[in-house]
């Protein structure tokens, strides 16, 4: 499978010269699959290049859009996403419920008036949902013949990690921002550790990293993780290759040049994310 970031910024887009090597969109990932699957992760402002990316080739009309929670930084994509004005395009959103909300609840209101002009029941294409069941957390659903599990994280509202394999390539990918790995409970922790784990350690492990050690203290319950912890968990789980994303809109390039070059003196292997990279796993 194929995973193309198409935003690593957090909580708010950026733009400016001084962002251009990170990028300022935020967060959506685009993963295609060996037999032609396609899954967005969120819909942060990234989404709208995923969007033409996906009209201008010619493939099946159909995605299945993962949720990993609503905060602003994740769904302000959603209205400017092409396929939603295609009439030939099926769209399935799913999540699980995550403080009391369900997927088609959240994403109508995303479209409600006076919000946008258009609403869900109004889209040319077909948007439909599906609620993943909390009391089977982390069972595993299927798009194609890509394999997807989940679990809760802990963050302000909730949030979801996402773990994608593809068993005809072998590849496998955890996508994990938006969490406080130090606020959150033994028993988060073991559930992470546990879909990172099983069956086999990532390829690829994509994981908060907003604050640092040095500052992470005044933004203690914010939901985000130190980047210094990024590693800890990484290395925990035996993940073979380290991302570190939801930069901080504050971070320039200068700023995250420094972070990524402490980054490596403790992980070589370890990067920050920047918008437009690709792994093929
Ligand atoms: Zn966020
Ligand atoms: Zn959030």
């Amino acid at each position: 499978m194929i995973i193309t970031l198409f935003g690593v910024r957090g909580t708010s887009p950026v733009i400016g010269p001084e962002y251009k090597e990170y990028g300022g969109e935020t967060t959506s990932v685009l993963v295609e699959g060996a037999e032609g699957e396609i899954v967005v992760i969120d819909a942060g402002t990234g989404l709208r290049k995923i969007g033409e990316r996906l009209l201008s080739q010619n493939v099946e009309p159909s995605l299945l859009l993962l949720m990993t929670h609503y905060h602003l930084d994740h769904v302000a994509g959603l209205p400017s996403f092409s396929p939603l004005y295609n009439g030939d395009w099926r769209i399935t959103a799913v999540a699980p419920i995550m403080d009391g909300r369900s997927v088609d609840e959240v994403l109508d209101r995303v479209f409600a008036e006076p919000f946008w002009p258009l609403q869900v029941d109004t889209l040319p294409a077909r948007l439909d949902f599906a609620t993943l069941s909390r009391d089977i957390p982390g069972s595993l659903f299927k798009c194609g013949g890509l394999e997807i599990r989940w679990r809760l994280l802990h963050h302000p509202g909730g949030a979801t990690a996402y773990r994608i394999d593809d068993p005809i390539t072998g590849g496998s990918f955890v996508f994990a921002t938006d969490v406080e790995w130090e606020e959150s409970s033994t028993e988060e922790r073991e559930t992470f550790l546990r879909l990172c784990g099983e069956p086999s350690p990532p390829d690829l492990l994509v994981f908060d990293g907003q604050f640092s050690r040095e500052n992470y203290d005044k933004f203690r319950g914010w939901g985000h993780s130190a980047w210094q912890t990024a590693v800890e968990v990484s290395r925990k789980v035996n993940a073979k290759q380290l991302l570190i994303t939801h930069h901080d809109p504050k971070s320039n390039d200068v700023v995250l040049n420094e972070i990524e070059k402490k980054l490596k003196d403790l992980q070589p292997k370890a990067n920050l994310a920047r918008d437009g990279m690709k792994f093929v796993l």
